[in-house]
């Protein structure tokens, strides 16, 4: 038996970050099992030789005496885990065991800072440690509320009630309590340096590189009317700006760029092509049936990341358009009360027709064009307005996004 607290604590320089690169949505008619983890990489699997995959997929194993739900499986050294829940502590458990570390309550445990908790304890408080009382161990920590916690003085306290015996260490088994102990740390980067090195994107340094990630979600792909064809996009926690290039792609060894939208401040989320309300064309003279490729480009103080995608737009087929009524585009007015001038702020999450106009609900012929009818891509919009020219007392901006309306007040003093 190994005493309490014997798990590393002292800290030390985690050189280990992992980099979310791209969630993907995959449909199946069918329930996919997370225990399944070859099936999965094989059907679902996304750059598998420069990527670890984590599926969100419950893992059920089969056993003898029925079903039992993991919470996550991962194989040892291997590149490919699955989890049942979006936990950071379980993703990083999972990921330890791809970079080669055993759980630390087996027999596959090979440091030797993270040992194996155990404690003999007295349950019936009998005086004596039968065979079942002894080589315990706590799965979580028990709340110092709870009754076990609070046993008569004469009676052995229940060890889970203490932190001493909760194993911090990232494969132990609590999600809450997953430092990575000094050993676990090294073996780890022994097993990259010998068979990941293609999984690493930067050693040293305080500057990873951004990532990109272009795709479709499957519910846009399934869409039956296509008044826009949308993109998600996004990228790394760690970039900066992005931008978005379109191409035609007819001859795919020499794109043709047929439009531009950036460089924009971080927080892509969704890039749609639309048209106007007018007629079914799509915009920028695109055609329905002509390979194109978008191209989502990201950067930091480090470099750029590009990630394409190919795209076929089909006919568009648009009897109403226009954002769904939840959306408020962020529409405010700066400063308010306002005398000399003022900043309408909206920001665009696709390429909108839009109009933007002020009015005074007691001087009905004042209409202040602040911005005409447009087509309006993607991004935030600051429009100045010579707020001291206006009539006094509430203005109402008007927004006017394809045939919806949004508006917000301000006080002219
Ligand atoms: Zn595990």
């Amino acid at each position: 038996m190994l005493g309490p607290g014997t798990s590393s604590s002292a800290s030390h320089c985690n050189p280990i970050r992992w980099v979310l690169k791209g969630v993907y949505f995959h449909c199946a008619n069918e329930k996919n099992n997370g225990y399944e983890l070859s099936s999965l990489l094989s059907t679902y699997g996304k750059n598998i030789n420069s990527e670890l995959n984590i599926f969100l997929a419950l893992p059920i194993e089969v056993t003898n005496q029925g079903p039992l739900i993991h919470g996550g499986v991962a194989f040892l050294r291997g590149t490919v885990s699955s989890i049942r829940a979006l936990d950071w502590g379980l993703m990083n458990h999972e990921l330890a065991h791809n970079l080669g570390n055993g759980h630390s309550f087996d027999g596959t445990r090979n440091c030797l800072d993270a040992p194996k908790l155990e404690f003999d304890w007295d349950e019936n408080c009998d005086g004596i440690i039968s065979n079942s009382e002894k080589q315990r161990r706590c799965w979580i920590k028990t709340p110092p509320s709870d009754p076990i916690c609070n046993l008569a003085p004469t009676c052995p306290n229940f060890p889970c009630c203490l932190d001493d015996f909760i194993d911090n260490n990232v494969v132990g088994n609590n999600p809450q309590r997953n430092a990575w102990t000094n050993c676990q740390i090294k073996s780890a980067i022994e097993h990259i340096a010998d068979y990941k090195c293609e999984f690493i994107q930067q050693v040293g340094g305080n500057c990873p590189p951004a990532s990109s990630v272009v795709t479709r979600s499957p519910i846009e792909d399934t869409k039956e009317s296509h008044c826009s064809y949308c993109f998600e996009i996004d990228g790394s926690s760690n970039y900066d700006q992005y931008k978005i290039e379109i191409y035609n792609n007819s001859n795919p060894t020499n794109p043709i760029l047929l439009k531009t939208v950036g460089w924009l401040s971080r927080g892509a989320k969704r890039f749609c092509i639309g048209g106007t309300n007018l007629s079914n064309t799509w915009q920028d003279g695109m055609l329905p049936g002509v390979p194109y490729l978008i191209k989502l480009i990201v950067k930091n103080d480090c470099g750029e990341d590009v990630n394409s995608y190919p795209f076929i737009l089909p006919n568009r087929t648009c009897s109403v358009s226009g954002p769904s009524s939840d959306k408020k585009f962020e529409l405010r007015v700066s400063p308010n009360p306002a005398f000399n001038n003022a900043v309408i702020h909206y920001e665009l999450d696709n390429s909108y027709e839009t109009k933007v106009m002020v009015s005074h609900p007691l001087f009905s012929s004042f209409n202040y064009v602040a911005s005409p009818l447009q087509i309006q891509e993607l991004g935030n919009y600051d429009i100045s307005i010579p707020v001291s020219s206006f009539f006094p007392g509430i203005n109402v901006v008007i927004l006017y996004v394809n045939n919806s309306i949004y508006t917000e007040t301000f006080i002219k003093q």
